[in-house]
């Protein structure tokens, strides 16, 4: 006896409804993109509590006929495309007819309808999947749809939704995504009653930003004007260095206009940023990624939340340079200006969200960072001047503590200097430098190492053996399953070199540097770096002022290559409310 059913439609809907409709917010974001292809110029989002009890969203689009009022109820109704090969350049949002079927299926659901010229709307009420009711109405042009007890029928789907809070903090997200991707749109958000975001009509993106998620995360972020390579085209908002997050939550990209998750775009941003950003962290952005739609599959997710690119690599490196570019662009509008040394560093205005080594960190760590790539001088951080640059004898050595702690003070408070930090940070930039220039130097062994390599590190050495050559260790293949090690930097030489080696390999596997060749040479420098003997600390005023002077030579002299802080401060003040002298 046959055991192959088809399932009634009904079922299948729900079934559909599981991928497409995972809560609240993805009910949010179906609506509101159909509300984008329908031509809507004003889009009014409202939600109670978490959004499962209630949620509708309004638009003034073209709205429906009766007849496709009742057709985009079924599965697989679109007006969209029409054949397969429609897929390959669909420019919609929608295009697979599912959302409002699956979205039906699941709750009580209430369409209201009407077309500009129309004489009269209609109203279909959908309970569970089942349509109830067909009426006229007699509401605006437009579309409104209302959904009220998501997944009543669905109690184990239920079961899934999280607090109220956070499906309320989903949707807002998924608000903000679609605002920020429509400037030129209003926009109103209403939560329980009360007006969240009333956005206007932008004339750009960075008002968008601004008033969606205010002055200070707009304050962040640079412009990109359209930039092109290997056909891919950028453009956006991207956060000046300094400004980080520990995740990714600040950070909005659009592929040709829909919001996607990418490890081919987020992580050669991230690394476009090389050393200007702590380890770890991530560059806030509003990004937008513009290249042919036949190089794009958004079919692979039934949210259409990831994208598949044709060719991934050319895309890294497309976003990999063009940022790149764009930060060098920022920091050289800049390196006129005496960035370094701020003379009134405690006045600077810290705030402590962006920044994750707040709030130990010498203030001018953050006023270096925030100030670096700014072109002209932002309102709220006035530029030092030049004649305001600080007086040689800025900090002053008081003593050692420890074994790698130098004590100084300046005339804001103590200052405690991480001697290794300070010393890779320093060794660091030379190197870098000299690899740029092609002069570095390798010490040669009197006796070659012979190294025997498992093939993952023989194939990472031949692969990198060029770059590591540049940061001056000197490694050629040797047999089958060997290398032969010439030379090391002249300060490793002291470092046993199977280990050094192979601690490089493992420094720049683990960092992830799969960038470009620059992102290799710094996982290789940094590690180098690390590797070295930051030398005695210093125990007199000469010795200090002499670290203190290279450091302050550094680009970056705040934060070590790993983006740890190489000065932590103690202000006066903060001493004052410590002993309680208030
Ligand atoms: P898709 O968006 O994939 O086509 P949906 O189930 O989301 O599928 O919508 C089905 C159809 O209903 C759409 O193709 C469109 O013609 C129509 N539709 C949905 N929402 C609106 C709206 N807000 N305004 C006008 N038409 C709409
Ligand atoms: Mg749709």
């Amino acid at each position: 006896m046959g055991r192959i059913r088809l399932l009634p439609d009904e079922v299948a809907s729900q079934v559909a409804a599981g991928e497409v409709v995972e809560r609240p917010a993805s009910v949010l974001k179906e609506l509101v993109e159909n509300s984008l292809d329908a031509g809507a110029t004003r889009i009014d989002v409202e939600y109670h509590r978490g959004g499962d009890k209630f949620l509708a969203v309004t638009d003034d689009g073209r709205g429906m006929d009766r007849e496709d009022a009742l057709l985009c109820l079924e599965r697989h109704a679109t007006s969209k495309i029409r054949t397969g090969r429609d897929l390959a350049t669909v420019g919609t949002f929608g295009f697979r007819g599912e959302a409002l079927p699956s979205i039906a299926s699941v709750s009580r659901f209430r369409l209201v309808t009407r077309e500009a010229d129309a004489e009269a709307g209609v109203e279909v009420l959908v309970n569970g999947g089942k349509i109830e009711t067909v009426r006229d109405s007699g509401e605006a042009p437009g579309t409104r749809i209302e959904i009220r007890s998501l997944f009543f029928n669905l109690p184990a789907r239920r079961k899934f939704l999280r607090g109220e809070r956070t499906e309320a903090a989903h949707i807002d997200h998924h608000f903000q995504v679609l605002a920020l991707a429509h400037p030129a749109l209003r926009f109103t958000l209403t939560r329980d009653g009360r007006v969240a975001h009333q956005l206007a009509t932008a004339t750009d993106l960075r008002t968008r930003a601004r008033d969606l998620l205010g002055a200070e995360f707009a304050g962040q972020l640079f412009s990109l004007d359209p930039v092109t390579h290997n056909g891919v085209t950028l453009r956006g908002l991207l956060g000046r260095p300094g400004h980080t997050r520990g995740d990714r939550s600040a950070q909005y990209v659009f592929v040709n206009g829909r919001a996607v998750h990418s490890s081919a775009i987020w992580q050669p941003l991230r690394e476009a940023y090389g050393t200007a950003l702590p380890r770890g962290t991530h560059p806030p952005a509003v990004l937008f990624v513009e290249l042919d739609p036949e190089w794009v599959d958004c079919n692979v997710h039934p949210a259409k939340r990831e994208v598949r690119f044709r060719d991934a690599i050319a895309m890294r490196e497309a976003v990999r340079h063009l940022v790149e570019t764009a930060l060098a662009g920022q920091r050289q509008a800049s390196v006129a200006l005496p960035v370094r040394v701020f003379a009134e560093p405690p006045s600077v205005p810290v705030q402590p969200a962006p920044l994750q080594i707040q709030p130990t960190v010498l203030p001018e760590v953050v006023a270096q960072l925030r100030a670096m790539p700014v072109v002209a001088p932002e309102p709220e951080l006035p530029m030092p001047a030049v004649e305001r640059a600080a007086p040689p004898e800025r900090f002053r050595f008081i003593g050692a503590l420890g074994d790698r702690t130098v004590l100084l003070e300046d005339d804001a408070g103590l200052v405690l200097l991480d001697h290794r930090a300070a010393r890779e940070r320093i060794l660091f930039e030379q190197l870098l430098r000299r690899i740029d220039r092609r002069e570095t130097v390798s010490q040669r062994l009197l006796l070659p190492a012979i190294i025997e390599l498992t093939p993952r590190d023989l194939a990472w050495m031949r692969e990198h053996s060029r770059l590591l050559a540049g940061a001056g260790l000197l490694v050629e293949p040797f047999g089958a399953a060997t290398v032969k090690v010439d030379g090391v930097p002249p300060m490793l030489a002291h470092c046993d070199p199977r280990e050094m080696l192979l601690r490089v390999a493992d420094d720049c596997r683990a960092g992830g540097a799969k960038g470009g060749a620059r992102a290799i040479e710094e996982s290789i420098a940094r590690s180098v770096c690390r590797s070295a003997s930051p030398g005695p600390l210093p125990a007199e005023a000469a010795s200090a002022r002499a670290l203190i002077d290279e450091l302050m030579a550094c680009d970056l002299p705040y934060a070590c290559p790993n983006g740890k802080p190489t000065m932590i401060h103690f202000a006066h003040s903060e001493l004052a409310r410590k002993f309680g002298r208030g």
